[in-house]
């Protein structure tokens, strides 16, 4: 018999759970359930700045309040950096990252900057001032303990992976269920920052590597998430990791077509759950989940 589907709710704990949180799960834990798959949960709490314990109490709270159950024990990034460590390594081997010392704000005020295209969040692209700096130097300035992030080196990195496969590409669910290739360019991109100092891994290179290791086989997140795939799946062809199938659902909008967010009280669930509503209630006035 060949192993079940693995599907995944990796929800950050930087804020309170809202509807459109409970309408992932409740997608993934449907989709899961109809193809007799096994559902996880992994908590993204790589952001040590931002991620809070009473979220992480708080989210279990909140799904086991929706009906969901999810296999023990519960992953955690933070548990795993040594892992993140390791694919930072092996790009670092096929020398596709850079050090880059310039500050945020460095960043945002260069004159190049002001010219550059958007990224597909909204930025603009990295203009790559430390690109061609002198690794001799750079080794100067890590070795005095500057601060530095490490970026990618994006057309350096597309190039090698276009030698490793035909396309960057993934396959994407349809209406239909059925699943078409897209293909993506994660040029879009720029020079992304895989690590810093009080981060030393990204959401991008931490979901690569938690995907393959908890052998995620089908991964459900809202439409915002679906240009950061362009940048997944070129670590993972780079990594040599396996590639999941995707499903990027539809997102809850407020009255206003507003994609609902972390810092809105009255779509928080603890919110909504004070109101006396029933899961059930709840349920029956979200969308369809498979649309
Ligand atoms: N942790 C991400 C979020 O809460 C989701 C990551 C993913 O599903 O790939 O937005």
């Amino acid at each position: 018999m060949s192993n079940p589907p693995v599907f995944r709710f990796a929800p950050s704990p930087n804020g309170e759970l809202h509807l459109g949180h409970a309408y992932s799960a409740l997608v993934t834990d449907h989709l899961a359930r109809q193809q007799r798959g096994r559902f996880l949960l992994r908590i993204e709490d790589v952001d040590g700045g931002r991620a809070r314990d009473r979220f992480v109490e708080q989210i279990y709270d909140d799904l086991a309040w929706l009906g969901l159950r999810w296999e023990m024990p519960v992953w955690k990034q933070s548990d795993h950096m040594q892992n993140y460590a390791k694919a930072l390594d092996k790009l670092k081997q096929l020398d596709v990252l850079y050090p880059c010392f310039a500050s945020r704000r460095e960043i945002t005020e260069h004159e190049l900057t002001k010219s550059m295209p958007q990224t597909p969040d909204g930025y603009p692209i990295y203009p790559g001032i430390y690109r061609d700096y002198s690794p001799s130097k750079a080794a100067t300035r890590i070795a005095a303990g500057e601060p530095h992030t490490l970026r990618l080196n994006m057309k350096k990195a597309v190039a090698l992976a276009l030698q490793k496969t035909p396309e960057i590409s993934f396959r994407e669910r349809q209406k239909d269920g059925s699943y078409q290739l897209v293909a993506v360019s994660p040029l879009e991109w720029g020079d992304m920052v895989l690590a810093r100092r009080e981060m030393p891994t990204s959401y991008n290179l931490a979901v690569v590597v938690d995907d393959a290791l908890q052998g995620i086989t089908h991964v459900t997140r809202g439409e915002d998430l679906y240009f950061a795939t362009s940048m997944q799946r070129l670590l993972q062809i780079l990594l040599e990791l396996p590639q999941p199938l995707y499903f990027h659902h539809p997102l809850l909008v407020d009255m206003t077509g507003r994609k609902l967010s972390k810092s809105d009280d009255e779509t928080s669930l603890k919110t909504i759950r004070a109101t006396g509503i029933s899961a059930a209630e709840l349920c029956l006035q979200l969308p369809p989940l498979i649309l």
